[in-house]
């Protein structure tokens, strides 16, 4: 069985990751969603298990000791990391995992060189992406400040992203990056060994 690709899914906070990924996942069921773990306390409707594994810092530290992350991040005073064995265990399956994670994740695993696809998600204006943040209404005045002003320093790493999409209207985003997965299947590195049996084969 061919093994599937990561593909990660970043972009400042507020771009519409969240939202742009649940559509992703609907429509393509060949993509898993890989579960992040997080020091974060729950928001209302979150269950544990389902957005996030909520664990205590201790616990966050203890799986970082032991290798069991991906990558990890500190974000805006919470930890998050993503965990390898489910990773790895879908990709074996021949899942793709779609890994919704913020800037310092995605650079993390760009240094690991493991062939994952990175897709940076963009706002349409920064007026917009204000505007996003604060109807999520989730988050204090103080937390929102802070994202704001991450945002504008983020937006400047999408340059060593490997695709670059405008969330404007969400229908057109996903659509855009499930034609990115497919074609990124069809790349000519992915199915040489299927060309050189036919190869072989003379046929
Ligand atoms: P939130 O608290 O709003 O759910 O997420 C805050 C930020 O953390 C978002 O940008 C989200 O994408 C990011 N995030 C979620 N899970 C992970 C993860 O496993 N690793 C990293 N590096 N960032 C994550």
């Amino acid at each position: 069985m061919k093994k599937g690709k990561i593909i990660v899914l970043s972009g400042p906070s507020g771009t519409g990751k969240g939202t742009v990924g649940k559509k992703l996942l609907e429509i393509n069921h060949n993509l898993a969603y890989s579960i992040s773990a997080t020091t974060r306390a729950p928001r209302p409707n979150e269950q544990n298990g389902r957005e996030y594994l909520f664990v205590a810092k201790a616990e966050f530290q203890t799986m970082i000791e032991r290798g069991e992350l991906l990558e990890w991040a500190g974000v805006y005073d919470n930890y998050y990391g993503t965990p390898l064995k489910e990773v790895e265990r879908l990709l074996a399956a021949g899942k793709d995992v779609l890994l919704e994670i913020d800037t310092q994740g995605a650079q993390s695993i760009m240094k690991k060189d493991i062939g994952a696809v990175f897709i940076f998600l963009l706002p349409p204006s920064l007026v917009e992406l204000e505007k996003r943040i604060r109807g999520r209404g989730t988050e204090e005045e103080a937390v929102i400040q802070k994202r704001l002003k991450a945002a504008s320093a983020e937006i400047n790493l999408g340059k060593d992203y490997n695709y670059l999409v405008i969330n404007d209207t969400i229908d057109v985003a996903v659509e855009e990056i499930l034609a990115i997965i497919t074609a990124e299947h069809c790349k000519t590195a992915n199915n040489l060994t299927i060309l050189n049996n036919l190869l072989a084969k003379g046929d």
